[in-house]
Order: C-alpha cells, then structure tokens, then sequence
C-alpha cells in the first residue's frame, strides 16, 4: 500500500524522527509511529519545547537541562546527547528555512508490546518537530489577555514535562474564549495550563508559586525572576489564593511562546486599572532586551 500523504499537508515540512533504530529527516507528513510506542499506549514519555529566534536557540542549556531531568525522573535513557539534540535542530531549521520557530522534542520509552511493566529492552523514540514560531499578537501584547480560574486535576508531579497532558487539554479548552486557565490547587493558583502564573502585590513585589512539584519549572519563569532580582524588583516564591490575585495590582504570565504576557482579567474581574501594569510592562522590557542580546548575537 502506498503511503499517501494527510490532505492538505506540506511536503515540504521536514521533522526528524528516530524509532529507536534509525534517525532520519523525513517529510513530515510521511513520519509515522508504530501503534505499539509507549507514548502512545501510556503517555509514558516527556518532551521540551524552546523557541528560536534568528537562528539563535533561547536559553538551549537550560531547556537541556530541564530535559534531561525530566527523562531521569522517568527513568528513560537516550543515546542523544545534548550536541547530536542541537545539530539536528539546526539542520531542521536550515532544511525548514525557519529562524524564527518554536522547536517541539519527544522523547518516549520507545516500542514494545503493551505491558505496564518497563519493558527490558526497548529503545526510545525521538521526535523533533519545527514550526513557525506563534508570537502573541500586538493586541495581547499591547492590552493583555483574560483568564479564568478552574481546579487544577493533575497529578502531583508536574515537575516533569510528561507529554500525559489531557487535565492541561482539557482545562484549556475549557478556559475558550480566554487565553488562559488559572489552575486551583487546595486554594491556591498553581500556574496556568501552558504557562506560569504570577501577581504583583501591594507592595510591589512579584509574587508566583515556588517551584516544586506543583508546577512545571518554566524556563521563562526561571529567567524572568533571575532578570527581576538583577533589576531590583522583588520576588516573593510563595503560593497566593485566588483572592489574593483578584487584589492584586497586576498580574502576568510566562511561557517559552508567549514570553510574558499582562493579564488583565481574571474571572471577569479586572487586576488593578484593567490595563497592563507597571512592573509587567517593565519586565516584558527588560525580558525582551534579554532575548535581543541573544538573537543579535
Ligand atoms: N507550566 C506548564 C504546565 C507548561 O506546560 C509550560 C510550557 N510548557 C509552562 C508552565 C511554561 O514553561 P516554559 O517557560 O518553559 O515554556
């Protein structure tokens, strides 16, 4: 039988795909897992996402990082290695002609008969996808974006970036038309489905859920604090309430895509005057001159 391509799918778009036996860059269309792949059957298996800009990869050592970790704590060893990861996102945005792309990375347990138990022998398989780079609009940039709040229903180590995502799927969808779903978790926001949730509180400080098990350590977030803390700006890593946000005088979001973003709505209720507020729009300054020095380089 012959393979025929997705309707309306490109032929030109390229992805690497390694089934544990063999990698190769193959029409994205025609790149196929087996129905035995673990990431199929069990969602047993983690993936990265990093976003580059003019060729350059933002923040590639600590998405590497974080990778690995994630890959560890499922216990999943790859042959991969963090250069091989690189030369093959490169060539995928040279064969894509994209420099400016949002890289997505699976890795999964690899193929084996369906079985709970680790199977002794399979390898893992490695996707790498490129696609443009989905920048907020000028509009969410300029005016900020709504959330709403649900109960957060994930399990209790989202620390890991497992590709198990159906609560965040869910919640999300859920959350339409807003942009974001504010997770609820024992009376406290978590973060957001796709991204990391912060206010600014009365007196001035930054203020987002400590980084543990309750949340995804996002690679923004870690940057962003870093860039307040350099800049004077405090930060206080401690769980607020929902209350808490509807007081607040600004509020945020952070994400490898989204980079910040003001939130000015929550539930309905608008944060602080309803604009974009003071130390946000200073931040998304000092984060963007970040990520110019990167991509200017
Ligand atoms: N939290 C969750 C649940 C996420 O899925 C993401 C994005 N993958 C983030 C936060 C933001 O992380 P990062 O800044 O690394 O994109």
């Amino acid at each position: 039988m012959r393979l025929e391509p997705l309707q309306g799918s490109n032929h030109s778009r390229i992805t690497y795909f390694n089934d544990g036996r063999t990698g190769k860059f193959i029409s994205h269309p025609l790149a196929k897992t087996h129905v035995d792949d673990r990431g199929l059957q069990f969602s047993d298996g983690i993936y990265e996402v990093i976003a580059a800009e003019n060729w350059q990869l933002i923040d590639e050592d600590l998405h590497y990082k974080r990778l690995v970790r994630s890959l560890k704590a499922v216990g999943i060893s790859t042959s991969a290695s963090k250069k091989s990861i690189h030369v093959i996102i490169m060539e995928l945005l040279r064969r894509n002609g994209l420099k400016d792309a949002m890289i997505y990375i699976q890795i999964t347990r690899g193929i084996a008969k369906r079985d709970h138990y680790f199977p002794k022998n399979s390898r893992p398989t490695l996707l790498i996808t490129v696609a443009p780079l989905k920048k907020p609009s000028a509009e969410e940039i300029e005016n900020g974006v709504v959330v709403i709040t649900i109960p957060d229903l994930r399990w209790q180590r989202r620390d890991i970036k497992s590709i198990s995502l159906l609560p965040n799927v869910l919640a999300k969808n859920q959350a339409l038309p807003a942009k974001e779903a504010w997770l609820i978790d024992n009376g406290v926001i978590t973060e957001g489905c796709s991204t990391n949730a912060y206010i600014v509180i009365a007196s001035g400080a930054v203020k987002t859920h400590p980084k543990n098990n309750l949340i995804l350590g996002g690679i923004t977030r870690e940057t962003a604090l870093a860039l307040a803390k350099k800049n004077k700006i405090k930060i206080e890593e401690k769980p607020f309430t929902l209350q808490e946000a509807l007081n607040a005088k600004e509020a945020f979001l952070t994400s490898t895509t989204a980079k910040i973003l003001p939130v000015v709505k929550i539930d309905g209720k608008k944060i602080g005057s309803g604009k974009p507020g003071k130390i946000t729009r200073k931040l998304m300054k000092i984060y963007n001159d970040y990520v110019d020095k990167i991509t200017k380089a």
